[in-house]
């Protein structure tokens, strides 16, 4: 779950990291009463779940309340990246010496965090990444010590940052690093982190993504999910307890257990297929759960084939079937369908399927094929 840029800076702020003053606002009227508070000059910031917020338009410099207004009206109107902005964080503007970058994030790889920093931060961070890579700096964290005080100092002399801003350095890169492990994130950025006209560092911009898994042990977090910027898909998916990662291709697959979800994937891939969607619909089969998540692969426009790959472990297979046919029965769809169902009661899981005009098929490589097949048919 990501969290919006105003509500990463709260948290940032709760754990000593300096941000600039400034406030969300919804409404142009706000924007210039805000801005009118802080004494004129603001920067709005559109508050969308996206990066590169900059580069699209979004975020804009005013000179005065009025200016903040007229802005305000612009950026409210606009959407970037597919996403309406509803709120704009009008902040206290800042004059920017020196862009910084500053991360922590997990490295599966190396099965611990990892503190990411540039003295080339900024919008054109990924293009350094890209042309300039030795201007990124990597130190890793044992998480069982913590980051220690000469691990800042490493990253700090390697940005070359200049030495009267370790202090403050120093305690932004412990905020930063609580900040993360408290919060369970995966992600936990600031970029830009600015060194100020007057000598300061402050956070600019934040960026917090939370791992989802942990949110049940962060209540007062989860709280700040924002509604608005998910698509109705993922809510649904959500209140069913579905995993469903929507992705570009045209076959929508449906799955028991995530490991065969991402085999399934490949193996329509394989076939010259593209997968339409991840979703796994975890152990069990109700068929309300089933519906729910027919249903949301179908709402995707894209969808032409469906494939059902379904291991009857503790579940029966037939059990399964009749739980795909009370779904099919309710949705009403013309989308061909797919069904591969192995285990438990298999055949007599088969039989009810193929009754019902369902295609079956008998391994996942024929299922596949099957599915690849009827989405070229109905494409
Ligand atoms: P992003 O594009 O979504 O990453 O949004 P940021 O909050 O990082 O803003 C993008 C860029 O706008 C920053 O890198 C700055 O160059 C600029 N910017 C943001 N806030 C201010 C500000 O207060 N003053 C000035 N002069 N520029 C700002
Ligand atoms: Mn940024």
């Amino acid at each position: 779950m990501k969290l919006h840029e105003y509500q990463s800076k709260l948290l940032f702020a709760k754990n000593g990291i300096p941000i600039p003053r400034g406030r969300v606002a919804a409404t142009a009227r706000e924007a210039r009463d805000i801005a009118s508070e802080l004494g004129g000059r603001v920067v709005i910031k559109s508050q969308v779940l996206v990066g590169g917020r900059g580069k699209a338009g979004g975020i804009r410099l005013a000179k005065s309340p009025s200016d903040a207004e007229d802005l305000a009206t612009q950026v409210l109107s606009m959407t970037i990246k597919g996403l309406p902005v509803r709120k704009v964080l009008v902040d206290e503007a800042a004059d920017i010496h020196k862009e910084i970058y500053f991360g922590i994030t997990n490295d599966r790889a190396a099965r611990r965090p990892v503190v990411i920093a540039s003295s080339e931060g900024g919008v054109e961070i990924e293009e350094v990444a890209r042309t300039d890579p030795d201007k990124i700096v990597r130190e890793h964290i044992d998480p069982a010590l913590g980051l220690r005080d000469y691990e800042i100092r490493n990253i700090a002399l390697a940005i070359e940052l200049p030495r009267e801003h370790w202090r403050a350095f120093e305690k932004i890169a412990h905020g930063l690093y609580n900040t993360y492990t408290q919060t369970d994130a995966t992600l936990a950025e600031i970029n830009p982190l600015v060194i100020t006209g007057d000598k300061r560092l402050v956070a600019l911009d934040g960026k917090i993504v939370l791992d989802d898994n942990a949110l049940y042990r962060h209540l007062d977090l989860a709280e700040m999910r924002d509604l608005d910027e998910e698509s109705a898909q993922e809510t649904e998916a959500r209140k069913y307890g579905l995993s469903y990662v929507k992705l570009d291709g045209e076959i929508g697959c449906m799955v028991n257990g995530a490991g065969l979800a991402m085999g399934t994937m490949d193996i329509v891939k394989l076939f010259g297929g593209a997968p339409a969607n991840f979703l796994d619909i975890g152990g069990g089969a109700q068929a309300d759960k089933v519906t729910a998540a027919l249903r949301i692969i179908l709402s995707d426009p894209k969808v032409r084939a469906v494939l059902i790959n379904i291991f009857g472990g503790i579940t029966r297979c037939d059990e399964v079937a009749r739980g795909i046919i009370a779904a099919l029965a309710e949705l009403k769809t013309h989308v061909p369908m797919v069904v591969r169902l192995v285990g438990t009661n298999e055949a007599e899981g088969r039989r009810l399927l193929a009754d019902a005009n369902l295609i079956t098929a008998a391994s996942l490589a024929d299922a596949a094929q099957k599915a690849v097949a009827a989405a070229q048919r109905a494409g």
